[in-house]
Order: C-alpha cells, then structure tokens, then sequence
C-alpha cells in the first residue's frame, strides 16, 4: 500500500507530514508500533505490560515485582525487551523511576537489541528537537533530575560505552535523552480514552499540532492508528491536538508553550472563535464554579467520590442553575459529577449530568472527536442499564456514527458498540412482542 503522507517543511512550523494523494473522512491514514513504550507506573498493577490490555488479575515479574502479564504467553514475548529493565527495576527497589526516565531506558535497551524492529521510517530519534535551548532554567532543572535519575536507573546494568554506541551522537547525553523523550512521547490510552501508558512513534512526532486537527489518533494495544476526521487534499497537512481542546485560547495557548514551547496560530486560536461560548453566561455566577474547580480537581485525584459528588452537585444545583450548559467550567464540573456518580453507583444522577452534556459536546466538537463519542458511549450505557432502552439505541446510533470514523469499524470498541446496539434492538423486539400478547388477550 502506497503511503498516505509524506514529510515536509511546513510554512513557520518546521517539519511537518502533508496528504500524499487524497484522504477520506474516517480513512486509516498510517499505523504504527512504537520505537519504544512503557506502562505508566499509576496503571502497572492493572494493564499487561506487553499487550497493554486491562485485565482484573496479571501475573507478576517474581524478579522485579513490578511488571505484569496477562499470561505466561504475554511475558514470553516481553522478555527479550524486559530483561534488562527487570534488573535496572530490581537494583533501584523500593524506588521506581518515573514514566519518562523508564521510557528513555527502553529506548537504550531496544538500540542495544539490534534483532527488535525499528518505526523510524520518516524521522529518527537523532532528528527530534530537545528544545533545551529554549528552555526555561526551572524546566532544564526538573529534566536533569531526570537524567540523573536516569543514570541511576542503568547505572549497574548498562555501561556508559554501551549507551555511547547504541545511541546517535546528539542523545548520548542523559539529558538531552529525557529532553527529546518528554517533547516527543505520545500518552497511549484504551478505547475508553483512559491513559495507560506513553511511547515513542518517531515517525508520527513530525505531525504538527492544531485545536481543530483533520486528524486523530486512537490505540489499539500500543499500535496507533491515525485517522482523518475531515476530507483531506493532496499536499494539505495533516493535523492532530496534542493537548485536550475543550480550554479557552489563552490556556491552550499557555500549555502549548510551556509543554511544546511554540505559540498556537491556528484558526481556532487566532478567532478565539469558541471563547464566547465557553465563557457563556454572567461572570458573577460563573465565577464561584471556575473557583471551585482546582479544589474538586484534587478530590477527584483523590479518588474523594463521595466528597466530589457532594461539591458538585451543591454548587450545580445552586448557583450553576444560573449559568448555561455551554459554560465551560459547569461543563467540566458535571463531567465531574459523572465520573463521581459512576463510581458511587448512582446511575440515575450520572444519567441525569451525562444527558446534559450531550447537546453542549455536539456544539464544542464538529467534527467527529473520540471525546465526543466515548461520551455518548457513557450515557448510552446508563440508559441501557436504566433501561431508557429507546433513548439508549438513538445514543448508541450516534456513537457509533463518530467512533466507526474516529477508531475505525475493526476497534474492539465499534464491536463492542455494535453488540450494544443489536442488545437494545432485540429488547425493543421482545417489548413489542409482549404488549402485541397483552393486546391480542
Ligand atoms: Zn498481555
Ligand atoms: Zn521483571
Ligand atoms: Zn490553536
């Protein structure tokens, strides 16, 4: 198959990847595995650290205690790329060094292991930009604590004339390594949107950011899969969000340059098109909700439900009764209460905030987004279960309108959305049936 995209210089952005030939809404646009890839260290006790899928119970590494596999097939397979970081792991116990620093060691263990493939087709690990140069000293601070953390880690494993000659001249220093690693690396999430883990795709790092992308990416295991979510042309770039969309211009704008260290000039960015919107309603009755969002956004890390669902629903059915849905910061206070309802099991409630956000997440999102239909995904569910079985079908139906073009139809999760579908259909069938029953006696 010839190759959808091609590199590029794009116009004040550097490198870039543009269409090779015209791309379809919903078409597979590239595929590929990772240079490297690790689990994050918050999910290691519930993901499979070869083939990243969520399972209740793994088995685990007896040498590093850290690792865990699916199966004595799963951890086979990842011993060739696990054995030396099984060793680094178990010389640095109780410590566990974070994401990055065991991502950046991956990457040397995988360039000491010359029979692994490599996904470097466009652009190589030496290509990657670092951006220490124009870095702020508090940051170049935090990465070379990582880089000495880093050197910790191999320390008694890997030699320093190992690492010199598995690596291209401008990486060999730790902290350019973690530099490169932590600017470029991708956060690998499930279906569902959940973050499981981050890796390297160098070929797909060449692929420029914008707030309204024609481009997404979703995972299958580690495999990403970019897709178009617009009609593309020949020579057009492609596009994908690096950063969650749903946040005003200026915010955008500030995590774009302190995590990425450009300045966002998009369209979306230069029109603060979506701004109005977002910000709807009158300030001194928004405002107690902006406020109280940093408090809740810990109870939520906290895992608080209880204390979190308490907060909301206090302020949503107060002051929030004053402010429109579209608010931003009401939105992102009942996605709150959902997440929060789900966990306490009060179905009822979360249905009640998830239909809210329906109509308000088909303004924010045009075109089709994974956000927009793993959320329609949640509320369909609830109806389900609740037993709204029609509300649930036409939910359902929607969904799988954006997730066959945002996932593609082989996703586990259109399969899963489709047997959802058929479920409700054959329940509507058997209701019908029965009332005919009732009527003819
Ligand atoms: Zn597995
Ligand atoms: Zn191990
Ligand atoms: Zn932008």
């Amino acid at each position: 198959m010839a190759p959808k995209l091609e590199r590029f210089v794009s116009p004040g952005k550097g490198n870039g990847l543009r269409a090779a030939a015209r791309i379809q809404r919903g078409e597979l646009v590239h595929s590929a595995e990772p240079l490297a890839c690790c689990v994050s260290n918050k999910l290691s006790r519930h993901v499979c650290h070869h083939c990243f899928s969520r399972q209740e119970t793994l088995l685990r590494c007896s040498q590093c205690k850290m690792a865990r596999y699916c199966n004595t097939t799963c951890q086979k397979q990842a011993w060739i790329g696990h054995k030396r970081e099984c060793k680094c792991l178990k010389n640095l116990l109780p410590r566990i060094p974070t994401d990055s620093v065991r991502l950046a060691a991956r990457i040397i263990f995988g360039l000491l292991n010359p029979s692994q493939s490599r996904s470097e087709e466009l652009f190589t690990l030496e290509d990657h930009e670092s951006h220490l140069s124009s870095m702020s000293e508090q940051k170049k601070q935090g990465l070379s604590q990582l880089a000495s953390m880093l050197e910790l880690y191999l320390q008694q494993e890997v030699s320093d004339l190992e690492v010199t000659s598995a690596l291209p001249p401008s990486c060999q220093e730790p902290l350019s390594l973690i530099a490169k690693v932590t600017c470029n690396c991708f956060t690998i999430s499930d279906g569902e949107l959940q973050e499981i883990g981050v890796g390297l795709y160098p070929s797909l790092s060449l692929l420029n950011h914008d707030c309204r992308p024609n481009c997404v990416m979703v995972f299958v295991g580690t495999k990403l899969n970019l897709r178009a979510v617009r009609d593309i042309n020949p020579e057009e770039e492609l596009t994908i969000s690096y950063i969650e969309t749903l946040s005003l211009t200026e915010d955008r704008r500030r995590q774009l340059e302190d995590q990425y260290h450009f300045t966002c000039h998009c369209q979306l960015c230069d029109s603060q098109e979506k701004d109005g919107l977002m910000l709807s309603g009158n300030e001194s009755k928004w405002c107690p909700l902006k406020e109280a969002l940093p408090r809740l956004e810990g109870l939520k890390a906290e895992s608080d439900w209880p204390a979190l669902l308490e907060n909301c629903s206090q302020l949503l059915s107060t002051v929030g009764d004053d402010v429109p849905d579209e608010n931003l910061y009401k939105l992102k206070m009942t996605d709150m209460a959902i997440d929060a309802s789900i966990h306490l099991g009060h179905w009822e409630e979360a249905l009640g905030y998830g239909e809210k956000t329906l109509p308000v997440y088909r303004q924010y999102y045009p075109d089709p987004h994974p956000v927009h239909g793993v959320q329609l995904m949640r509320v369909g569910k609830l109806q389900h279960y609740l037993e709204h079985i029609e509300d649930a079908l036409d939910t359902f139906k929607q969904a799988f309108k954006i997730i066959k073009l945002t996932h593609g139809v082989d996703h586990p999760m259109t399969t899963d959305l489709l047997m959802k579908m058929e479920e409700c259909r054959s329940e509507l069938d058997q209701k019908s049936s029965s009332c005919l029953r009732i009527e003819e006696n």
